[in-house]
């Protein structure tokens, strides 16, 4: 039988195994998985690894309003994808955020918009709830039936935040559609309050963004989080987890067999918060919530990854672009093509995760966690999003490589060991011998389920 495409002599690396193999693919799927297979194209990977297509559950993409400060988002779903693409990524998750007094399926359908059309890999979406009115919650459903089942709830930040009472209500309804609540967890009164003696005292800037955060306070929400959730019932994921304190959260929610996942941003995993001692406008960049934190904090986060404390590595991906009236840099990391790489160079080589702990917090836990059940495994049925990586090739991180449309790069200066070279979305090659070669807009809403 001859398929359409077929990776030859590759080593697929899986979530459980890594063995050399041929991959098939028929149209947009995987047909087989097996030795001397053919096809009308045939890819040599030999001393490639071939790993499922890279998820990012977190980004945000030609977002106008990404707090804390409305000033847009640098990469569009266009300019973010293309990027992600090249990371090897074959799925991002991004939001829709309705505003207070918008109905949530209004608020998706414009979200759909901002993609459709621009997007160059699959998408989908989590929903926002930024308001407590009760009528948002019977919309809950409709979302659902949208292939919408994960809701995002803040406890920090103005105009998105909500109160205990009203994110219990909210992972209530969630909980009866078995749908997933993840939650942007810090204490903002304590926050607030730190900020603003901190201000008294004329203390400003990146300097001092980690007195302002502590961990404990991030802690005291990741405890509060999962307590409401254990209470409602709800699967709950914790958003971007940095501390020790909010580790010790997390592990004891899975230890009484609740339904708790971690996720942690690479950046929190490669970078400290020594940073923030330059003050400079990089700083300020990178003065992002929950703080980058020091070397105890960050050792504590790669021994999580790799005992399953941590579930999954995302990007929060929301870099934005320099304000030259008044001169600032608000807050935001670009890591949507760097992540597999990052992780590779900083993970794999660094002794610190096995290949297949690797491709699982990138590639195929996300997919569970998330509810993308087509995606996320290299197994016939699955959607034919692959990437070849080769883990020998180094790469300098900086600005003129890298595809985002953003003038600085998160890890200037930085190396990396490995880098995909190939991508694969839905059987169609999108990436290739350097260039993007896939049709702009070819990505395509994803309907998630548990
Ligand atoms: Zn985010």
């Amino acid at each position: 039988m001859s398929y359409d495409l077929v990776i030859k002599n590759g080593l697929l690396i899986t979530a459980s195994e890594s063995f050399i193999a041929d991959v098939a693919i028929s149209g947009e799927r995987i047909a087989a998985i097996g030795t001397d297979l053919s096809g009308g194209r045939e890819i040599d990977a030999r001393g490639l690894y071939v790993l499922p297509g890279a998820i990012d559950g977190h980004v945000h993409l030609t977002d106008p309003t990404y707090p804390p400060y409305s000033i847009p988002t640098a990469d569009s779903f266009g300019s973010g994808t293309v990027a992600a693409a090249f990371g090897g990524v074959t799925t991002v998750i991004d939001f829709a955020q309705p505003a207070p007094g918008q109905s949530l399926i209004e608020g998706l359908d414009r979200r759909q918009e901002d993609a459709d059309g621009h997007a160059v890999v699959d998408y989908a979406l989590h929903l926002t709830l930024r308001d407590r009115d009760p009528a948002r919650l019977a919309e809950v459903p409709a979302v659902f039936q949208r292939g919408v089942p994960s809701f995002k709830f803040f406890m920090a930040y103005e105009g998105y935040r909500l109160d205990d009472v009203a994110m219990f209500r909210a992972m209530e309804a969630v909980a009866a559609h078995d749908g997933l609540a993840i939650v942007h967890a810090e204490n903002f009164d304590i926050i607030t309050e730190l900020r603003r003696r901190l201000r008294a005292e004329r203390k400003f800037g990146p300097r001092w963004h980690v007195a302002a955060c502590p961990s404990v306070a991030e802690g005291e929400a990741v405890h509060r989080a999962l307590a409401l959730a254990h209470l409602a019932g709800a699967r709950v994921l914790i958003y971007h987890q940095s501390c020790i304190e909010g580790l010790r959260e997390i592990r004891l929610a899975k230890a009484r067999g609740q339904a708790a996942f971690g996720e942690v941003c690479v950046q929190y995993l490669v970078l400290t918060d020594e940073v923030y001692e330059r003050d400079d406008l990089t700083a300020q960049a990178l003065a992002i919530s929950p703080p980058l934190r020091g070397k105890e904090h960050q050792a504590a986060l790669w021994q999580g990854l790799a005992d399953g404390t941590l579930d999954i590595v995302s990007t929060d991906h929301n870099p934005r672009h320099r304000q030259d009236q008044p001169l600032h840099h608000p807050p935001g990391t670009s890591s949507i093509e760097t992540r597999l790489a990052l992780m590779h160079t900083f993970g794999v080589k660094a002794g610190r995760l096995s290949l297949n702990r690797w491709v699982e917090v990138c590639c195929s836990r996300p997919a569970r966690v998330f509810g993308l059940t087509g995606k996320g495994r290299l197994a016939p049925n699955y959607d034919a999003d692959i990437v070849l990586f080769d883990p020998t090739v180094e790469v300098a991180l900086t600005t003129g490589t890298l595809h985002s449309s953003i003038g600085f790069c998160t890890y200037e200066g930085m190396r990396t060991i490995g880098f995909p070279v190939m991508t694969i979305s839905r059987g169609e090659a999108i990436v290739e011998n350097g260039n993007f070669v896939g049709k702009p807009g070819r990505g395509r809403f994803v309907e998630r389920g548990f």
